[in-house]
């Protein structure tokens, strides 16, 4: 055994100091010598296929990495007994990620929801081992492979918030900065309209990952090349590392400017704002999202049509964000005394109120948006019939005639925001999705009694019989953890709503170019502060 677990350690800091091929041979010998001891030892050989899965990855080798995804996924059950959950979810996940990553390559596949299946699955592992509990050193690197994997899908939006996450754990992870670097130049060509604090912004996370000596050398050197090309456009455009400096400051003190709602907003990734992905100053002006580029052109006559319903989904977002603020009873709170109600004293247990209604309905009026944007999807794409009735989650369904057409259809585009909302839809899908249960929350909500307990008190009264009344009962504290995860994916989505028409908007524009189209360029009103 002793020989065994020699090999091992050696193979594993082979794999840290990334020379895999090595690293194989290691586990090779390995796997010979549990033979030789002839008793099945599982937890052994789980650690074999955790590092069949690393080096497979860094191989790029797909029969290594399906290797120790096999024995892990038949294992799953007694494994789960031996290991953290989290920890063999994170490693099938990553298992998933190499080998979507390797088929797409190999097979020149063009990106569509048909297409990421594996994606999706990986994304689902990296929730589940979120859900339960990370080890402490899987942490940062959890939130990274999640958001790498969101990257992928095209959720943009989520994804810089996961690489804010591994970087609130620890602010000097190379990979957390590498990966938002090049997340933040994706968002640079998707709005068409650099700033130059999104260049400085790009330059200095590629800076930063350099700085940590375990960046891999192939990275560091294309961080290096990336660093070097930034910075030249940033000369050309005039900006000396004084002048940032200077500019830089300026940013830091705006902050301080924004009133205390506007800074709840930025601090909790709530604000519709394309420059406040990556800033926080006065130039974050309010919900300023729109389809039509800052600057630059897009043509085509459903832009102004998507452009009205984008301001009512902004309107309704809006509300169900001050509701979920007015929830937490800030310090600018509504006076609502003289509207509360007076309740029997039946069942101290339950959360009630006009406070907790403003939680509950923040939650509901999410799902109310999502729908408009599978409205706004038929609107672009004509995937459905006019008369019936679309909901953002069951939109994508495969089944049926209708649905067959329409899954053609949608795989038929060539959309990366696209792709992403369907990746968002998946997980709300009510038997699958990791989030499923946000849509029992809000079929409670509308027929049976999804009821808020107070902190402290666990079960319902007895006198709620579970069979008559359909209920679902959740403690007030999670509840607005789960509404506020809830607001966060819907702002996501109404990103990858407004990225999705662009980009129709982009194409509309060089296929027209040469009848010269009309091009569009919004003008914006602000009601109230800006
Ligand atoms: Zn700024």
């Amino acid at each position: 055994m002793d020989l065994f677990r020699k090999l091992i350690e050696e193979a594993d800091s082979l794999v840290d100091d990334s020379k895999p091929d090595r690293a194989l041979e290691f586990v090779r010998e390995a796997q010979l010598e549990l033979k030789k001891i002839g008793a099945s030892v599982l937890m052994h050989e789980a650690t074999v296929a955790r590092l069949l899965i690393d080096i497979g990855e860094q191989l790029w080798d797909s029969e290594v990495t399906q290797e120790g995804l096999t024995f892990l996924e038949d294992n799953l059950v007694a494994l789960g007994k031996m290991i953290q959950l989290a920890s063999l979810e994170y490693n099938i996940g990553n298992a998933k990620k190499t080998l979507y990553s390797i088929s797409r390559l190999k097979n020149k596949q063009i990106f569509t929801p048909e297409s990421i299946s594996l994606l999706l699955e990986a994304k689902d592992h990296y929730w589940r081992a979120l859900k339960a509990n990370v080890p402490m050193q899987l942490s940062r690197q959890l939130c990274v492979n999640l958001a790498n994997v969101l990257d992928s899908s095209g959720r943009l939006v989520e994804a810089l918030f996961w690489y804010d996450q591994a970087l609130s754990i620890d602010p000097t992870f190379c990979m957390a900065h590498h990966n938002r670097a090049i997340a933040l130049q994706f968002l640079n060509r998707l709005s068409g309209s650099f700033s130059i604090s999104l260049i400085e912004e790009i330059r200095k996370s590629f800076t930063l990952a350099k700085t940590d000596p375990d960046l891999f050398p192939h990275l560091a050197d294309q961080a290096q090349k990336q660093i070097e090309l930034l910075q030249l456009r940033l000369q050309e455009l005039g900006w000396d590392d004084e002048r940032i400096a200077e500019d830089k400051k300026q940013h830091e003190a705006e902050y301080e400017q924004h009133d205390e709602y506007w800074k709840f907003c930025l601090a909790n990734h709530l604000a519709l704002s394309e420059h406040g992905l990556y800033c926080k100053c006065v130039g974050v002006r309010r919900d300023d999202l729109s389809i039509v580029k800052q600057s630059g052109s897009i043509a085509g006559d459903f832009v102004p049509r998507l452009e009205l319903l984008l301001n009512r989904i902004k309107s309704e977002f809006c509300y169900a964000r001050v509701l979920y603020y007015q929830s937490l009873k800030p310090e600018t709170k509504w006076h609502t005394d003289t509207y509360q109600s007076t309740f029997t004293e039946l069942y101290e247990g339950e959360a009630i109120g006009i406070e907790e209604e403003f939680l509950r309905n923040s939650f509901r009026l999410c799902f109310g948006i999502l729908d408009k944007i599978a409205q706004g999807l038929n609107e672009l794409f004509s995937f459905a019939e006019p008369e019936e009735k679309l909901y953002f989650e069951s939109f994508w369904r495969k089944n049926g005639k209708q649905g067959t057409k329409r899954w053609e259809l949608i795989n038929s585009q060539n959309n990366t925001s696209l792709v992403a909302l369907f990746s968002l839809a998946t997980d709300l899908n009510a038997n699958k999705g990791e989030w499923g249960f946000f849509k029992e929350y809000r079929n409670r909500m509308e027929h049976g009694l999804l009821v808020l307990l107070k902190d402290g008190s666990e079960n319902l009264p007895a006198y709620i019989s579970p069979e008559r009344i359909q209920c679902t009962a959740v403690s007030i504290g999670e509840f607005k953890k789960h509404t506020m995860q809830m607001l966060q994916f819907t702002r996501s989505a109404i990103f990858s709503f407004a990225f999705c028409v662009r980009i129709e908007g982009q194409k509309k524009l060089s296929e027209n170019k040469k009848e010269n189209a009309t091009k569009l360029q919004l003008g914006k009103k602000a009601i109230g502060k800006v």
